[in-house]
């Protein structure tokens, strides 16, 4: 298959509208990752989602909407409960995602067998405008090869998906960097499933009282049930070993320095550029900037493996408040809980 590459024009619009409302595979741009998206009320045109991903078929997808009141116009859930109201009003349009129990629109294979669906409304004006076109809400997990970093450019896109999707629409940068927070409502209390954009804090200070699922830090035990079935698995990982290290700013220096060589690169801040010598620098931004950190990680991740001969990765254990949660989240993942720690 030849994948089109279309641009951030009305027409091109048009197209992935129509491409995407015929059964067809877009990944479109969010303020998130990019998405890779189909039909989410097509059943056969979700299973193409999974196949051109490789992605487990017992991972559910996220259900994309234009507007609040997509959700009862297309039967998306079977009940809006109080609480999505107060988060949509705060929180929406942006990097919120909200589980519910599903409507009977929703196929199986968004699902993936749970009696349960997870639906954002994006702020990206190009991912508003597509979802507009295609008349359909869109079922769209991130536009990478199951397990790799998420992609954050239509060239990333490009990299994972060329000759496997239908078109990519090239609407630049992702401005937040890390896919959404992933909120279930089901519970009695509200509970966070995946760190995003929207933070811990913000949504605390939102409702009151929220539970943070264990898997957001942890590594599931062997056998343990995952409420974000997404969680369980190896992900966001370049092919070089990412390995972790909980130490203070002078004994990353430290340590990195000590341990160099060719093969080693070294995911830092700024600040570090100037004292670390011996190996491939990749900065995340200024330390402390989350927002920054976030908007970087997965290109960096993926730059990593464009150096070649890159066979460990050494970064620091993120911070685990605001955005730094996120960031956290994705790190220990693209590391395979690896940390070493030097205290
Ligand atoms: P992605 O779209 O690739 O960012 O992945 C979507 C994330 O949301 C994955 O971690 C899924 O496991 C999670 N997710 C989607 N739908 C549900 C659901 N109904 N219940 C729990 N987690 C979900
Ligand atoms: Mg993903």
């Amino acid at each position: 298959m030849q994948t089109q590459l279309l641009k951030n024009t009305q027409s091109d619009i048009k197209t992935a509208g129509a491409i995407l409302a015929n059964g067809g595979l877009v990944a479109i741009p969010t303020e998130t990752v990019y998405g890779l998206a189909a039909d989410a009320l097509n059943g056969k045109a979700v299973a193409r989602i999974f196949e051109a991903k490789g992605r487990p078929m017992d991972n559910p997808l996220i259900v994309h909407v234009a507007s609040f009141e997509d959700i009862s116009r297309f039967r998306l859930v079977s009940e809006i409960p109080d609480v999505a109201y107060a988060l949509a009003k705060r929180f929406w349009p942006g990097p919120l995602t909200m589980i519910m129990k599903k409507g009977e629109a929703i196929p199986d294979e968004v699902s993936a067998g749970l009696d349960t669906v997870a639906v954002r409304f994006p702020s990206h004006p190009v991912a508003q405008a597509i979802i507009r076109a295609a008349g359909t809400p869109l079922a769209a997990p991130s536009a990478n090869l199951s397990g790799s970093p998420s992609p954050t450019t239509a060239q990333h896109v490009m990299n994972d998906m060329d000759g496997r999707i239908d078109a990519v629409l090239d609407g630049g940068s992702c401005e937040v960097g890390v896919e959404s927070t992933v909120i279930t409502l089901v519970p009695e209390v509200p509970r966070v499933l995946r760190p995003g954009g929207v933070t811990v804090e913000q949504l605390s200070d939102a409702l009151g009282g929220i539970d943070v699922d264990d898997a957001v830090l942890h590594q599931l035990k062997e056998g343990e049930r995952a409420a974000s079935p997404g969680m369980k698995y190896k992900h966001y990982a370049p092919k070089a070993n990412v390995i972790l290290l909980k130490c203070t700013d002078d004994e990353f220096v430290r340590y990195v320095n000590q341990n160099a060589g060719v093969g080693v690169a070294a995911l830092c801040c700024d600040e570090d550029l100037p004292l670390l010598g011996g190996v491939k620098t990749l900065s995340l931004g200024k330390r402390g900037d989350y927002d920054a950190q976030a908007h970087a990680l997965f290109d960096c991740l993926r730059r990593v493996d464009g150096y070649g001969g890159v066979l460990t990765v050494y970064s620091r254990l993120p911070q685990t408040d605001g955005v730094g949660l996120a960031v956290y989240n994705r790190l220990i993942r693209a590391a395979g809980f690896e940390v070493i720690d030097l205290a």
